[in-house]
């Protein structure tokens, strides 16, 4: 009997393992399901949509030539409710069930909304994650003169550089003392922010939103330290969660994402998850957690693929990578960035300087046992994919790393 592969959700690690089933297995059946209407598109490039610099078909990252060239038959429109994975049928909204004998949760995730008191629905705080999401946020921003982003964090960051590129007042407002806690030690950060308020970003951290109020035709946000923050619309990005709490009985974890082994298999027979949606192991630290990264959501998708079509391929661990263009400048993050997951390694930690990060070139570095553990690149687009590799292979003296022989300047390491 050949196979039917369900794969549910129509993006970055969805439409990699069907690449990867169909590379292997010619002739089973391959339904992908997706809640939404639209073509598949990347959510990674809504804040340039938002900012105008691409249009909505720049987005799209397949049409209906890639189901016709996969042989793939594609159910837009149609929201998963549920799996019975006894009778190994997936149940949707609308009802009725989608059999399947191989299943892939590559649902992706939700944006984390936030409540400020005295918000109605329509001044958010707003979020973008979705197409849909994107939509909403460009109509309001026409009526709009200042904008504050409650998150400084990644996404947060490129919304504020996004909404002040069409020249909007912006306020970033978080409750952590420092921008971008999850990516980057103190120093780094406190570069990036530089970079942001000389473009005219301003920002208030260490403090939360607290309520919205009118004043005559504008409207403002109080901060938790009793700032009044110019507000016409107000948009959260306080991370996201997955879209997986439907599929509770999969795992334990649902509520964080799907637990997966090295083959992205959850552990229910003929059950794969990747993506957004998935829990998986980080590289260096061994910590299981959500990575939402593109270059992850497309690996373990194509992992996850061959496996359901009955390879054996295993995800070696992960490397948190992320690129942020901050206008004409750009900082790259990779492996154990932030002070947390510095921390996590333990002692002996060694940060190295090459360049000068703080004139806006250079590499920060971190050793751990004798390996590269970390990098922030600063400035260049090279060496970066290089580190990567030597963080990923375990490999990288103080000394010399990722191939290179540098003039390496230690310095005391900011914990
Ligand atoms: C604003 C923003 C900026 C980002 N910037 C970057 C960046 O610079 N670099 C980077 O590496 N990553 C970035 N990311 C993250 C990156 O986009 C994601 O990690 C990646 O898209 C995850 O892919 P995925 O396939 O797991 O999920 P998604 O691309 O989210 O796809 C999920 C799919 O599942 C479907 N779905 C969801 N729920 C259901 C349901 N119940 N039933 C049926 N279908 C469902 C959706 O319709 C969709 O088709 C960004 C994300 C956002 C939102």
């Amino acid at each position: 009997m050949s196979e039917t592969y369900v794969v549910l959700g129509a993006g970055a690690a969805g439409l990699a393992a069907v690449r990867a089933i169909r590379r292997r297995d010619e002739a089973g059946r391959i339904i992908v399901v997706t809640a939404e209407c639209c073509p598949a598109y990347s959510p990674a490039l809504l804040p340039y949509l938002l900012a105008g610099t691409v249009e909505e078909k720049g987005l799209a990252l397949a049409d209906q030539r890639f189901y016709d060239a996969h042989q793939a038959v594609l159910v837009s429109g149609t929201r998963v409710v549920g799996v019975d994975f006894e009778r190994l049928a997936v149940l949707v909204e609308q009802g009725g069930a989608i059999k399947y004998t191989t299943l892939l949760i590559a649902t992706g995730a939700a944006a984390r909304g936030e409540e400020v008191p005295g918000a109605t629905g329509a001044d958010g705080p707003l979020t973008l994650r979705t197409l849909a999401d994107a939509r909403i946020l460009q109509g309001r921003l026409e009526e709009a003169e200042s904008v504050a982003v409650l998150g400084a964090g990644l996404a947060g960051l490129e919304i504020a550089m996004a909404v002040r590129k069409l020249g909007k007042q912006v306020t970033v407002l978080a409750r952590s003392d420092q921008i971008l806690c999850r990516n980057a030690e103190v120093g780094e950060a406190t570069i990036v922010q530089g970079w942001l308020e000389e473009a005219g970003i301003r920002f208030l951290l260490g403090r939360g939103a607290s309520a919205f109020e009118d004043a005559g035709r504008r409207r403002f946000l109080t901060t938790t330290r009793g700032d009044a923050v110019p507000a016409d619309l107000c948009v959260a990005a306080k991370g996201a969660a997955p879209n997986t709490a439907w599929a509770a009985p999969v795992g334990v974890r649902a509520d964080r994402g799907l637990a997966v082994d090295a083959g992205m298999r959850t552990g229910i027979p003929n059950v794969f998850a990747a993506g957004d949606a998935a829990l998986t192991r980080h590289a260096v630290t061994g910590q299981v957690e959500a990575f939402a990264t593109w270059p992850s959501a497309c690996a373990q998708g194509a992992v996850a693929g061959a496996n359901m079509a009955g390879a054996d391929a295993r995800l070696s661990g992960e490397i948190p990578f992320n690129v942020l263009p901050v206008f004409e400048r750009r900082v790259a993050f990779m492996g154990c960035t932030s002070s947390e997951a510095l921390r996590s390694l333990g002692e002996g930690v060694e940060q190295r300087v090459i360049g000068c990060p703080a004139l806006g070139r250079g590499r920060t570095l971190w050793f751990h046992d004798g390996r590269v553990v970390g990098a922030v690149v600063i400035g260049s687009r090279q060496d970066a994919g290089r580190l990567r590799q030597a963080i990923q292979s375990g490999v990288g003296s103080a000394h010399r790393c990722g191939g290179v022989q540098w003039p390496l300047r230690r310095t005391s390491l900011r914990r």
